[in-house]
C-alpha cells in the first residue's frame, strides 16, 4: 500500500455516511491534548486519525489545548506539543485554540444551567459527596443542597466565582440523576474552586470548569463535526450529550470512541512518563528510549515511519497491546530503502596490512546504497592501519564463521581482500593488533586465480577515522506490560542504554542530527541532536538491522 494512502476504518465509514446523507457537508475534527507532558506514540495515533481525516476529506482539524487544570500544565509543554504535531507533518486550522479561550462562555453556560434548575452549588465535603455517590450496584443519594432555589444557587455561584469559598468547600454540580446506571450522570461536578495561576488566563479565575463540561462545549463552539476520543470516555458521552442538549447552543458534535494504543515494554501514561523524568530514570522527555515523539525523533525515527505505524495498527474499538517489533518494522523498512550507508566500528581492534606501503593513502569509492545508484557514492580513505570490529576476528573458527580468521581471507567492504597472518597480544592475552597481508589485485574484483572469498567485513582507516560515541538502546522495561506492575520502576531494564566508544569514517563528521544512516552490518544510527558536536560525535541507534524482539526465548 502506498505510504499515507487512506485506510478505511469504522470512523471513516461513519463520516462517509454523514456526508452522503447530508448530515454534514464538510468534516471538522480536533486534537485536544492536555499540556501536562510531551506527546507520545499513543497521541500520534490520535493525531494521524484526526489530522489524517481532515486532510483526506478536505476538512479541517483544530489543535486545542485542553487546559482546565492549571496545576499540572506548563507553557513548555504547549510549545513541545506544537513542534511535535508539525514534525509529524500536520498543520492545524488557524491559531492553536485553548479551552481557556472559552472560560467566559463556559461560565455563562454554567449560569444558564443554574437558571434552568439544572445545576446547584454543593457545600458537602469531598468525602460526603463520595459517600452519596453510591456504587455501581447501589444508587446514590441526593445531596441536601440539591433543592436549593435558583436564586440562591446563582448567588452561591457568584460568590464561588468571586473567591468567597476556599478550595474544596463549594462545587457546582449538574442536576441529572443520582440513580443513573452511569456514574458520570450522578450529578457530576462541573465547576470547582482553584486558587491557581493559569498559564493562559493568569489570575483572572479562581473557579475552573471540569473536563467533561469543557470538552463538549469547546467542541460545539468550534463547530467540530466528529469528536474522536479513546474508549475510556464511552460513559462520559452521556454527559457530553446531556450538557449540549441542555444549553442554548446549536452545534452538537458526535463523540466517537476508539481504542487506545498500548505498546509493549513501555508505558504510555504521561503521569508515569513524568515520573521517569523526575526521578532521573531517563535523561528527559526526549530521551531516545522514551515512547515520546521527541524521543523517537532524536533517535532517528522519521515522521513518515510514525505515520505508517499508525496506519498499520488501524483504528478499532478493540483494546490490545501492540508489539514493539511492529513499530520498529516501519522505520526499518523505510531506512532499508532510504538511508545512506556508511562504515563505523563500535568495538575496535587495530589491524595492520604489512605489505601495504607505509604512508600511502588511497581514496576508494564507496556506493551510498547497494541497490540505488541515484544515491551516489563517496570517498573512503584506505591505509596500512585500519580498525575492524573485535568480534569480526577469531584465531580459529569453523566454516560457519564468515569473517576474518587466522591464515584465512576475508574481503574488506568497498576495498581489498586481506589475509590474517599473526596477532599481537597484551599481558592478559587480549589481542592488540592483527597483522595481515592484502592482495592488491582484488579492488572491486574477485581474485584472478578463482579462489573464493566468502566473508565481507567493515572497517575504517585508523588515522582518518573520527572517534565517536555510540548509544545502543534496548527496551526500557523488562516486562511487556510494566504499567500493570505495582512498582513499575522495579521492572526497568538496567541495560536499556549501552554506550560504546569507537570510530566512524571521516565523512560522518558532517552527519546531521536526526538523519539516520545505516552503519553497515551494525544498524541504523543518527547523530544526537543534543550531545553530538564536531569535537565529540555521538550517534544514537535508531533500530537494529533485524528484528531481535522475537529471537529471545
Ligand atoms: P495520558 O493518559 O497519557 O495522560 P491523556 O488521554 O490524558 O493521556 P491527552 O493529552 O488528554 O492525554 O490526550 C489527547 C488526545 O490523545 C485525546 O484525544 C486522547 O484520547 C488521545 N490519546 C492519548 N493517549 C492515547 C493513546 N495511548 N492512544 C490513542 N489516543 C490517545
Ligand atoms: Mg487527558
Amino acid at each position: 500500500m502506498a505510504a499515507d494512502a487512506p485506510r478505511s476504518n469504522f470512523i471513516r465509514q461513519i463520516i462517509d455516511k454523514d456526508l452522503a446523507s447530508g448530515k454534514h457537508s464538510s468534516v471538522h475534527t480536533r486534537f485536544p491534548p492536555e499540556p501536562n507532558g510531551f506527546l507520545h506514540i499513543g497521541h500520534a495515533k490520535s493525531i494521524v486519525l484526526n489530522f489524517g481525516i481532515a486532510k483526506d476529506y478536505q476538512g479541517q482539524c483544530n489543535l486545542r489545548f485542553d487546559d482546565t487544570n492549571p496545576l499540572k500544565e506548563k507553557v513548555d509543554y504547549v510549545n513541545s506539543i506544537q513542534e511535535d504535531v508539525k514534525w509529524l507533518g500536520y498543520t492545524w486550522e488557524g491559531q492553536p485554540r485553548y479551552s481557556s479561550n472559552y472560560f467566559d462562555q463556559l461560565h455563562a453556560y454554567a449560569v444558564e444551567l443554574i437558571e434552568k434548575g439544572l445545576a446547584y452549588v454543593d457545600f458537602s465535603s469531598q468525602d460526603e459527596m463520595r459517600e452519596m455517590r453510591g456504587t455501581l450496584k447501589e444508587p446514590g443519594k441526593n445531596s441536601p443542597y440539591r433543592d436549593t432555589s435558583v436564586e440562591e444557587n446563582l448567588q452561591h455561584f457568584a460568590d464561588m466565582t468571586a473567591g468567597k469559598y476556599e478550595e474544596g468547600k463549594a462545587a457546582l454540580r449538574a442536576k441529572i440523576d443520582m440513580s443513573s446506571p452511569f456514574m458520570v450522570l450522578r450529578d457530576p461536578v462541573i465547576y470547582r474552586v482553584r486558587f491557581a495561576h493559569h498559564h493562559q488566563t493568569g489570575d483572572k479565575w479562581c473557579v475552573y470548569p471540569m473536563y467533561d463540561f469543557t470538552h463538549c462545549i469547546s467542541d460545539a463552539l468550534e463547530g467540530i463535526t466528529h469528536s474522536l476520543c479513546t474508549l475510556e470516555f464511552q460513559d462520559n458521552r452521556r454527559l457530553y450529550d446531556w450538557v449540549l442538549d441542555n444549553i442554548s447552543i446549536d452545534c452538537h458534535p458526535q463523540q466517537i470512541e476508539f481504542s487506545r494504543l498500548n505498546l509493549q515494554y513501555t508505558v504510555m501514561s504521561k503521569r508515569k512518563l513524568n515520573l521517569l523524568v523526575e526521578e532521573g530514570k531517563v535523561s528527559g522527555w526526549d530521551d531516545p528510549r522514551m515512547p515520546t515523539i521527541a524521543g523517537m525523533r532524536r533517535r532517528g525515527y522519521t515522521p513518515s515511519s510514525v505515520r505508517e505505524f499508525c496506519h498499520r495498527i488501524g483504528v478499532t474499538k478493540m483494546d490490545n497491546q501492540v508489539e514493539m517489533s511492529m513499530l520498529e518494522a516501519c522505520i526499518r523498512d523505510e531506512l532499508n530503502h532510504g538511508a545512506p550507508r556508511a562504515m563505523a566500528v563500535i568495538d575496535p581492534v587495530r589491524l595492520v596490512i604489512e605489505n601495504y606501503p607505509e604512508g600511502e593513502v588511497e581514496q576508494l569509492q564507496a556506493p551510498n546504497h547497494p541497490n540505488d545508484e541515484s544515491m551516489g557514492s563517496r570517498e573512503v580513505p584506505f591505509a596500512r592501519e585500519i580498525f575492524i570490529e573485535r568480534e569480526d576476528f577469531r584465531e580459529s573458527a569453523n566454516k560457519k564463521y564468515k569473517r576474518l580468521v587466522l591464515d584465512k581471507e576475508v574481503r574488506l567492504r568497498n576495498a581489498y581482500v586481506i589475509k590474517a597472518e599473526r596477532v599481537e597480544k597484551d599481558a592478559d592475552g587480549n589481542i592488540t593488533t592483527i597483522f595481515c597481508s592484502y592482495d592488491p589485485e582484488t579492488l572491486g574484483k574477485d581474485p584472478a586465480d578463482g579462489r573464493k572469498v566468502k566473508g565481507v567485513i567493515h572497517w575504517v582507516a585508523a588515522e582518518h577515522a573520527k572517534p565517536a560515541e555510540f548509544r545502543l538502546y534496548d527496551r526500557l522495561f523488562q516486562v511487556p506490560n510494566p504499567a500493570a506492575e505495582e512498582d513499575f520502576f522495579s521492572t526497568l531494564n538496567p541495560d536499556s542504554l549501552v554506550v560504546k566508544q569507537g570510530y566512524v569514517e571521516p565523512s560522518m563528521a558532517a552527519a546531521k542530527a536526526e538523519k539516520p544512516f545505516q552503519f553497515e552490518r551494525i544498524g541504523y544510527f543518527c547523530a544526537d541532536s543534543n550531545d553530538s558536536s564536531a569535537e565529540h560525535l555521538v550517534f544514537n541507534q535508531t533500530v537494529g538491522l533485524r528484528d531481535t524482539w522475537n529471537d529471545e526465548a
